[in-house]
């Protein structure tokens, strides 16, 4: 990488907020919601259509266990295509169900704007392709081939498409994930490990009036059990019930219920010594089987000298641009914990700035689209 001491041109493109906020409309507006793999598909075509027409080649890689597909989009580039080059790692699922624009339509009050998937992480995702859409335009070359893999269920932990992320960045020199960025508009140089839990208990059938006394509730097992796990959250490692299923009729005794549970930690030793005390959950109640499952897992991702080096070249694009940024590790995971684990130099939380993920207060600031997009364009360009 270059020390950024004369200022790069593509820090100064024609960036205009105004343009970026209409074309990244339609991309909020295209509802896609990580289990309506038909709803992601839909928002995959607009991504690739637009990317597509800036000349890029566009590969559709078929989606699995029912989630939808990703595109990876190759930006022409003279160096030979198996040079490693930059990877843009972004996911286009939100959490947010269909109908849910009738909530929390695209409105815009001021410097900011609200929308289901605007903040995280459609907006981010938009800025890469308009910081590409600009280089190109002015036709300038960045030093290494770019290489957008867009994902279809970062959200629920990327179950189908880790594999394709890890083969992508296999093949990278360096990763950028234009997820949102922190609140006070930092960038993320590592990510705490997670891993999902599916719990199921199974009960004993029974009429809940007549014969109650011989049921064996499913419900009433898993309702110590979310007790009992929240109360192994420490300072070392946490967990959160976060979903819960059980029941049918008010008028049985439930003979089922699932649970999913969320563990973070800093260090993966921590993570991994949770892992086993939730393994090891019993039932409290013979009659009632506890089944814990292990769901999918992020690893931990700590930042080395070379994420340190990219994100001070990009905090020197930044001062460039006029503004500053620092570096951080982030308690949720991304994509990024994947390709950080592996050791490819990763910048993630170079996306847009706002506030409300996942929820139906989601905005992004006004501000911070040109900012983001410059700083974008300027690692494009220069990282080397
Ligand atoms: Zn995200």
């Amino acid at each position: 990488m270059d020390a950024a001491t004369t200022r790069h041109p593509a820090l100064d493109l024609p960036f205009d907020a105004e343009a970026i906020l209409a074309g990244l409309r339609p991309w909020v507006e295209c509802e896609s919601p990580t289990f309506d793999a038909a709803a992601v598909n839909r928002m995959m075509e607009l991504a690739a259509r637009e990317m597509a027409l800036l000349g890029a080649r566009i590969e559709r890689i078929p989606g699995r266990m029912g989630f939808g597909d990703c595109i990876r989009a190759r930006f022409p580039h003279t160096a030979a295509e198996t040079t490693p080059g930059i990877l843009v790692l972004a996911h286009l699922d939100t959490v947010h169900p269909v109908g849910t624009l009738e909530k929390l339509p695209w409105r815009r009050e001021g410097g900011l704007v609200f929308g289901p998937g605007v903040f995280d992480m459609k907006g981010g995702t938009y800025l890469a392709v308009e910081a590409m859409r600009q280089l190109l335009r002015a036709a300038m070359a960045t030093k290494l081939p770019v290489t957008f893999l867009l994902t279809s269920d970062e959200e629920v932990g990327s179950p189908s498409t880790r594999d394709i992320i890890e083969a992508e960045a296999a093949r990278a020199k360096f990763v950028l994930v234009p997820e949102p960025a922190r609140p006070d508009g930092g960038v993320v140089t590592g990510r705490y490990a997670i891993a999902r839990f599916n719990l199921r208990t199974t009960g004993r059938p029974s009429h809940a009036g007549s014969t109650l006394a011989e049921g064996r509730s499913a419900i009433r097992e898993m309702c110590r059990q979310v007790l009992a796990i929240e109360a192994m959250t420490g300072e070392d490692c946490t967990f959160s019930a976060g979903v819960i299923h059980g029941g049918q009729w008010v008028n049985c005794v439930a003979t089922h219920c699932d649970l999913e549970v969320l563990s973070m930690a800093k260090r993966q030793a921590d993570l991994d010594a949770g892992i086993e005390r939730m393994l090891a959950l019993q039932s409290s109640s013979p009659d009632v089987m506890l089944e814990v499952r292990r769901g999918v897992t992020r690893p931990v991702w700590e930042a080395d000298a070379q994420v340190m080096a990219l994100y001070a070249h990009a905090r020197s694009l930044a001062q460039a641009i006029g503004f500053d940024i620092n570096s951080q590790s982030s308690g949720g995971g991304s994509d990024g914990n994947f390709t950080g684990a592996m050791g490819i130099p990763t910048l993630d939380g170079l996306g847009i700035g706002g506030a409300g993920a996942h929820t139906l207060n989601e905005h992004v600031t006004v501000a911070s689209l040109v900012p983001r997009t410059k700083l974008l364009a300027g690692l494009f360009a220069t990282m080397a």
